[in-house]
């Protein structure tokens, strides 16, 4: 069978290799064959496999060879909903036509995302005619497809979507609408699914479900592989999984699930009086940020771990016992409800009993969640943060390997994948953030020519001051202006085109402001909210620049004359100021680890080769990654982050020297080459543009081209 898979799946490459604009990838047809053995020989691997490759079929078409020539049952997950839907409308129709008469049956392969990415029928039939077209329009009532069909835009069409979407818990099989139901239809359709498309957040949860309960085969069903692209994300996925919240968003949501609880039994009303008025006192505590909730570590585990300087030092006295009266007055809340409940669905009929089964089984998991905020298990912190204008409880699980290993590894052999999954060649890092020990690994080489098509550019030493001396010498003005002209000259000399990447909001803020560019040169700087229209508007000019926050270091696209260089603007270093991120490096160093190496670094290390893998995407793409932090000259790990870089990248301390280098044009070059009229076009556009500018000021916004200032 092996064998007969490996064939099938090169015949598939072979047909496409033959079709108008694709030529033969022999390292994508490797990556497909290496998955294709894993699968067969249910080994657990780790695969980087660099941007360009053509992960996705490389992955889908083994699965579906197997799902044609086996019983097995593969899960493919993605890390978003965007990215599972491209795997869904996109990857899957090409692999299934490369497959020709060898394509397993329709219905071997299908898609389930979150619930709340859903259109619910019921809370549907409230809505207007244009909405309810919109939805009917759609293939398979997600959220993607109907913000592109609904009838209204941007704040709008979100609050629209918030009064249909599935709510985090309904009567399921009691509920009218059940058999057409969107949600629970994609649900039924995986059970029989041979390949199902989903991401990770449904992972974990399924994961989660078929741990506490076997016979129940998680969301997903059984299965017999999972592959996890995108894989440098997992951890994070998981962390959201697995995090508990108590706020008021929560509150509110326990709240409005009792209320349909009661609506389906006799007698409730004063039980749930009670628990409204209850939860909503709470919530009022916790969104006015009450001063008996400061901020803080209420309780680690284990001991050693609370017992740590680090953590004992953010640990909030004042706060526990408010904190615990807090949880114990929800617990009560919700346990009188739910006695209350009890005692009426004792002389239910079944009709009341199904349409509440859910919504109590909710209350009473809340219930016990809230149980363990001061009683966690393995390695967590439970501690007292900022929600907004309020306050919350959290429960975060640090150590994720254990309960992933619980959860997904030790049940169901896996192959994780990304563009960035090493450090330093080597995936110890990826095991001792998720628990994951491949038995089989590999670094696929990259599909681009980085000696041909990049360099790196490290400004000379001393141009710019070392940032963490420039914080400690409260400094950091002469820092940012030195930062600021740097990328001013790089902005000037490439004509834009230059992606800055940016550790805080604070630094990227400042530094724009100082900031001062050319008439034409636009500069974008990410708003607080809408980095994607940000990051669209960057795309459509060839002379803007863009300074970007952390969405940026990962999945932006920007292929083509656009991105010329990006500029890591310092090392990413994380800064343990957060519950999690603190209780994580004290248990490391319980442990005998040292944090800054075995943590600290390796995030920075596979955070800058994110970053600097914007540059190139596609074939034909060519510039300068910029690294502007003097400490990768100066200090000892400075060498080890570069060695990250493909080895074959040539540095240079001179900019000019780089783009000679690449054959790069200057701005002069990509103006004058302009005909005439577009040139006109050019300058029109920056009118407009400066229209724009005094609108948006005006409104606050950050999306600011100072160049025209
Ligand atoms: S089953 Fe649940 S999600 Fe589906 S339509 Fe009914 S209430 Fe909405």
């Amino acid at each position: 069978m092996g064998m007969g898979a490996s064939a099938m799946v090169e015949r598939a490459f072979r047909r496409l290799w033959m079709r108008p604009g694709y030529v033969e990838r022999a390292d994508q047809l490797q990556l497909a064959l290496l998955i294709c053995d894993m699968i067969g020989s249910s080994t657990p691997s780790a695969f980087e496999a660099p941007t360009g490759l053509g992960k996705s079929l490389a992955a889908l078409l083994p699965a579906l060879v197997h799902a044609k020539l086996s019983e097995k049952r593969i899960a493919i997950s993605t890390y978003t909903n965007v990215l599972a839907e491209q795997y869904w409308t996109k990857d899957l129709p090409l692999a299934l036509s490369l497959m020709e008469e060898e394509a397993p049956d329709a219905g071997t392969a299908r898609f389930l995302i979150g619930r709340s990415r859903y259109v619910c029928k019921a809370a549907l039939q409230g809505q207007s005619d244009d909405v309810k077209h919109a939805v009917a329009m759609t293939e398979r009532g997600t959220e993607t497809e109907f913000r592109r069909l609904a009838p209204v835009r941007g704040r709008e069409a979100s609050t629209l979507w918030s009064l249909i979407q599935v709510p985090p818990v309904c009567p399921a099989r009691a509920c009218p609408f059940y058999d057409e139901c969107y949600y629970y239809g994609a649900r039924r359709s995986v059970e029989n699914a041979k390949v199902v498309i989903t991401n990770h957040s449904v992972l974990v949860t399924h994961g989660i479900m078929s741990s506490v309960d076997e016979e129940a085969k998680g969301l997903l069903g059984k299965l017999d592989h999972i592959i996890v692209d995108e894989a440098h994300d997992f951890a994070g996925a998981a962390q959201n999984g697995l995090e508990f919240d108590v706020n008021a968003r929560a509150l509110g949501t326990a709240i409005s699930i009792a209320a349909r609880a009661s609506l389906a039994l006799p007698q409730m009303e004063s039980a749930y009086d009670r628990l409204k008025n209850g939860l909503e006192a709470v919530s009022r505590r916790l969104e006015a940020r009450s001063l008996e909730l400061p901020e803080g570590i209420l309780t680690a585990v284990p001991q050693e771990v609370m017992d740590h300087p680090a953590v004992m030092g953010l640990k909030n006295e004042v706060a526990l016992p408010a904190a615990i009266a807090t949880v114990e007055e929800i617990e009560k809340v919700v346990e009188r409800f739910l006695d209350a409940a009890e005692l009426r669905l004792a002389g239910a009929d079944m009709s009341a009993i199904d349409s509440t089964r859910n919504y109590i089984r909710w209350l009473t998991d809340f219930q016990s969640s809230c149980g363990r905020v001061f009683h966690p298990e393995g390695v967590a912190v439970s501690y007292v943060g900022p929600d907004g204008d309020g306050s919350r409880i959290r429960l975060d699980t640090v150590g994720l390997a254990e309960p992933l290993q619980n959860i997904l590894w030790n049940r169901t052999p896996a192959t994780l994948m990304s563009a960035t999954l090493a450090v330093d060649g080597e995936f110890g890092f990826l095991e001792r953030m998720t628990g994951f020990h491949p038995l089989y690994g590999e670094v696929m080489p990259s599909p681009f020519d980085h000696a041909r098509d990049s360099c790196l550019y490290l400004p000379p030493r001393g141009k710019i001051p070392d940032p963490s001396q420039a914080r400690a010498d409260k400094s950091e003005p002469t820092y940012w202006a030195a930062i600021a002209q740097e990328l001013g000259e790089i902005i000037e000399t490439l004509g834009g085109g230059v992606l800055a990447l940016f550790h805080s909001r604070v630094e990227m803020e400042q530094v724009a402001r100082r900031m001062r560019l050319s008439p034409g040169l636009t500069l974008f700087v990410q708003p607080r909210a809408g980095a994607l229209a940000t990051g669209e508007r960057f795309k459509e000019e060839q002379n803007a620049s863009l300074f970007g926050l952390r969405s940026f270091w990962t999945g932006f696209d920007a292929p083509g004359n656009t991105l010329r260089c990006v500029a890591l603007v310092r090392i990413p270093f994380e800064v343990p100021i957060d519950p999690p991120q603190l209780t994580r490096l004290a248990w490391m160093s319980t442990q005998g680890m040292d944090p800054f190496r075995e943590h600290t670094l390796p995030t920075a290390k596979m955070t800058m080769r994110q970053g600097m893998g914007r540059l190139l995407r596609r074939a034909g793409d060519r510039g300068i990654v910029a690294l502007l932090d003097p400490r990768l000259h100066t200090k000892r790990y400075g060498e080890e982050i570069l060695l990250n870089f493909p080895e074959d990248m040539r540095r240079f301390s001179d900019l000019a020297d780089a783009m000679g280098y690449l054959g790069m044009e200057g701005p002069s070059d990509i103006l004058i080459g302009r005909p005439f009229h577009s040139q006109i076009a050019h300058r029109v556009c920056q009118v407009a543009e400066a229209a724009h500018v005094l609108r948006e000021v005006q409104k606050n916004l950050l999306a600011v081209p100072l160049g025209v200032q």
